[in-house]
């Protein structure tokens, strides 16, 4: 039960109590991101709310920050090259 590296940052927990979000990708989140990641996402999440004046109830947008969500949890900052 203890077996558990965040994806993300590499360390050891601590986990998130739930799973973020219904479905297949809160699940993912919940088996690979540690807590203090999801709470960075969460920051950076607002940060794009307001600077693109989201609306959440609009499908678009909620694909647009799901995309963000992925990118920002599990891809890697990697060197443009
Ligand atoms: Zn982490």
């Amino acid at each position: 039960m203890s077996e558990f590296r965040c994806t993300r940052c590499g360390k050891d927990g601590p986990r998130l109590p739930a799973p973020p979000m219904p479905g297949p990708f809160g699940q993912r989140v919940y088996a690979e991101v540690c807590g203090p990641c999801w709470q960075a996402w969460l920051q950076h999440q607002t940060a794009l709310i307001n600077h693109y004046g989201l609306n959440l109830r609009d499908s678009q947008a909620k694909q647009f920050l799901t995309q963000q969500t992925e990118a920002f949890l599990f891809a890697p900052a990697a060197p443009d090259s």
